[in-house]
């Protein structure tokens, strides 16, 4: 069956006077309903404009140059099937129409501006990111903005939102919520307030929940409380969730499976278990040896690899990795796109030693002696 979101060669690009930032440069991964995919790797690696990309939220001079994203809930479904039909209440443009086929819609075609759009945000995928305290207003108590949420997307009564959003915050592990209502965003710590985003996000019952680094802000004892009550939350419902980190301590914690991503690029994807004791990339083998006593809670930064991150208007040719990894071929990384190789269902790698066939082809000829 197909999967409820599906990114298919995916490439936003920044364009700059001095040269083009190819952030995102031909990604593709998928996520099943229910479960949790973590996207890792180190800062700058494109993770969060692709989350970014999903919901069109690329900021100028960003912009979606190609590729496709698939979603495929019951509702997208069922509003493909409408959108075939004389339209009824809702604003539906060429463009929505264009981007809706019998398996779901393309969000990447979606109208920016357009109805279904935002409907899908924040209804049927929500998204928290790393500072809680820059998404709240101070102007308004949480209470008010919690409620505005609530009824933004559903037609309720006050009170009824009211009663709704107390729910949420007690889901959440929030102590007093009568108190917190009445609360703004710069009398709470960093963790009630990541808590209050994650209730605003679930106020809608997403499909799936797109969490951007969500405890990379917040001190080490309430990133594990925060983990634990996305886990438990996730695990209670059937809503999938994609979650970005640079740490492979959380991947070890939440993941179903693992998208390892480098300079742009998914170098390999994977059901975790398989992917940290198996690591078929040379990336994903440096990022897990980074890493002193994994599964022990230690929690690292992703620095240890050698060399630098290349310059963005650097690409380098060939593999992009090339320039830092310790098992490059000669004559053949500096020169060639490496090759996606799947080893399983879901399961792949983008290095030429994945596919020694494809390597021998390409290898120059030894000098005859
Ligand atoms: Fe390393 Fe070459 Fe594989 Fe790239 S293709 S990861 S440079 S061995
Ligand atoms: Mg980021």
């Amino acid at each position: 069956t197909a999967d409820l979101l599906e990114v298919e060669d995916l490439y936003t690009q920044f364009r700059f006077d001095d040269g083009v930032v190819r952030a995102v440069d031909g990604v593709s991964f998928s996520v099943p309903a229910g479960k949790t995919v973590c996207v890792v790797g180190e800062s700058g690696c494109g993770k969060s404009i692709t989350a970014r990309s999903i919901l069109q939220l690329i900021d100028r001079p960003g912009r979606i140059t190609g590729g496709r994203i698939w979603w495929r809930s019951a509702a997208a479904i069922s509003s493909a099937e409408r959108s075939k039909r004389p339209r009824r209440s809702r604003k539906s443009t060429d463009a929505d129409e264009q981007a809706t086929d019998d398996s779901g819609v393309d969000l990447v075609a979606l109208d920016p501006a357009g109805d279904h759009l935002r409907e899908i945000r924040g209804g049927e995928i929500a998204m928290i990111f790393q500072e809680p305290m820059a998404s709240l207003s101070p102007m308004y108590t949480i209470g008010n903005q919690l409620i505005e949420v609530i009824r933004l997307h559903t037609p309720v009564s006050k009170a009824a939102a009211t009663d709704r959003a107390l729910d949420l915050l007690a889901q959440v592990g929030i102590p007093r919520p009568k108190h917190t209502m009445d609360a703004y965003s710069f009398q709470l710590s960093g963790g009630m307030c990541q808590r209050v985003m994650i209730a605003i996000a679930l106020s809608c019952n997403p499909k799936l929940l797109i969490a951007d680094e969500p405890t990379t802000a917040l001190d080490v004892t309430t990133q594990a409380r925060i983990l634990d009550l996305l886990r438990d939350l996730q695990q209670d419902s059937d809503m999938a969730m994609m979650f970005i980190t640079h740490d492979l301590g959380v991947v070890a914690e939440i993941a179903d499976e693992v998208v390892v991503m480098y300079l742009g690029t998914v170098v390999e994807q994977g059901p975790v278990d398989e992917v940290f004791e198996h690591p078929q990339h040379p990336y994903t083998r440096a990022l897990l040896a980074s890493i002193p006593r994994m599964g022990a809670g230690a929690r690292q930064r992703l620095s240890a690899i050698q060399g630098q991150v290349p310059h963005p208007f650097n690409y380098p040719q060939g593999c992009p990795f090339h320039p830092r990894c310790p098992e490059a071929v000669e004559g053949v990384c500096d020169r060639v796109d490496p090759p996606t190789v799947w080893l399983g269902e879901r399961r792949r790698s983008r290095c030429v030693l994945n596919d020694p066939e494809f390597l021998a082809e390409t290898e120059p000829a030894n000098e005859v002696s």
